[in-house]
């Protein structure tokens, strides 16, 4: 804490991390020794720059840029860039830091990065929106690559954002290296089933965890936090597995929709419109929209996808779930329930699907996307689907056995952690102290 003073964020995911970390390192003394840990914990560097640019009424502003190379043991650092007014040195680190460990869950040869600014690309025109990225990226480009650091989306960056980054990439760059960013167009280089990846992911995760327990996601009344790129394909995957999605948000309020939200007019909303998620109602007129997004964690339900922001479910949200029977719970943002709050789930013996492995489905995509570009090929919708499916199989399967097999049986917090740690620190022991 003096090291890193006013990041809460980033100590909370170190906490956590270190703390499920606990029956690898009493067993495994290797672990304790080459400096593993304090490594692991500094980033290799932080990297924060100025991004001035003018708005359409030719004033000058000015936001700060940021990128965290936090760890490149097993492959070149891949993470998202967040353009969020919130973003700042804490948030920026713990998000980079929780990657590391998620990219290594994927399975696939990626290291853990983050980035982005403080830039609200909200109530901003489209020209605003690509002056800011032309000069964000301006700065950027001097240390990505596709073969040293792979940056993607994030909140507020959707395929305008990479669009516009990319532009300017090949400007400065020259050349066409498509595998420098991903979540690409799909005409320029990106993958299908992208943008659905991180959603559709975190219900095949849920899938498996009610699998385990001869349960299934048929007739499930399911609340979706969020009303983004993670929560709209939460809401179709959840639907098209037989459950009832009966509210999303954004971070206005919510709306409650008894007869099942309706993903197409989310997606338009949402993706199409840049329109408030309160403008359901008038297309629905049986739902019914309520101010405050916090709320959302009143309504029953059997499961709990909590897809928009970091520290979304306190222990008092999680309190109210569990008393209204929530069965499991599945992360599809970085880092929604506060420590406190996975207590009372773990607890209570509420399936818990941490973000790391839950959201994994996004980062895994987006490193086949590299491979399709490497390559030079494109797959189908049908077999990038059927890959991330089966990814997010294995990452189930291997957190459950770590778990397991270091006498947490059914925690997935200390399985994940410790399946994603152990591939980390088995590459920096054979690198070297570096
Ligand atoms: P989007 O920008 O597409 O959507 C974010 C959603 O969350 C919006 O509905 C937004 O509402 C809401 N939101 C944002 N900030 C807050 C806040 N402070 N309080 C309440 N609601 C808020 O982002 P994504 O869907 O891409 O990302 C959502 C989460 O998923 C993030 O935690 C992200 O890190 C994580 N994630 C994303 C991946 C991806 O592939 N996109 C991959 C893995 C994790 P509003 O429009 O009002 O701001």
């Amino acid at each position: 804490c003096k090291r890193n003073p006013n990041e809460s964020e980033f100590h909370q995911a170190v906490k956590e991390i270190l703390d499920s970390l606990v029956p690898v390192l009493a067993k495994e003394p290797k672990y304790m020794e080459n400096g593993i840990l304090e490594r692991l914990v500094e980033p290799e560097r932080l990297i924060i720059f100025r991004v001035p640019w003018v708005d359409d009424q030719g004033n000058v502003r000015v936001n700060r840029g940021y990128r965290v190379q936090f760890n490149s043991a097993i492959g070149p650092y891949k993470g998202g860039l967040r353009f969020h007014p919130s973003v700042n040195s804490s948030i920026i680190k713990f998000l980079g830091f929780e990657q590391i460990l998620k990219n290594s869950l994927t399975g696939q040869p990626i290291g853990g990065g983050k980035g982005g600014s403080d830039f609200d690309p909200k109530g901003k025109s489209d020209a605003e929106v690509m002056r800011f990225t032309q000069s964000f990226m301006t700065e950027l480009y001097k240390y990505i690559g596709s073969d040293v650091d792979v940056p993607a989306g994030d909140i507020g960056v959707g395929a305008r954002e990479i669009g516009f980054l990319f532009g300017q990439y090949k400007r400065i760059r020259g050349g066409n290296e498509a595998g420098v960013l991903t979540g690409k167009g799909i005409p320029y280089g990106g993958s299908l089933a992208r943008p659905e990846a991180t959603g559709y992911g975190t219900v095949y995760f849920v899938n498996e965890m009610l699998k385990d327990k001869g349960d299934s996601l048929e007739g499930k009344t399911v609340v979706v936090s969020g009303s983004g790129n993670v929560a709209i394909y939460a809401i179709q995957k959840a639907a098209q597995f037989g459950a009832k999605v009966v509210a999303c948000s954004d971070s206005s309020g919510y709306v409650y929709d008894p007869e099942g939200i309706n993903f197409e007019t989310v997606q338009k909303l949402k993706e199409v419109e840049r329109k408030r998620i309160s403008d359901y109602v008038k297309e629905h007129p049986g739902a019914q929209y309520f101010e405050g997004c916090s709320n959302i964690w009143s309504i029953p339900c059997d499961i709990a996808l909590p897809c928009a922001t970091q520290n979304e479910i306190d222990a008092e949200a999680a309190q109210l779930l569990v008393r209204n029977g929530v069965k499991a719970v599945a992360e599809g943002a970085n880092m929604p329930s506060t420590l406190a709050a996975i207590d009372v789930f773990l607890e209570n013996g509420v399936l818990f699907g941490p973000a790391k492995a839950a959201n994994a489905g996004g980062v895994a995509v987006s490193a086949l996307e590299m491979s399709q570009n490497s390559i030079r090929t494109s797959w189908t919708f049908e077999e990038v689907d059927e890959k991330l499916h089966q990814i997010m199989i294995n990452i189930y399967n291997n957190s459950a056995q770590a778990a397991e097999q270091y006498g947490y049986p059914g925690n997935l917090v200390v399985g994940a952690n410790i399946a994603g740690f152990v591939k980390v620190a088995d590459a920096m022991i054979a690198q070297g102290v570096i």
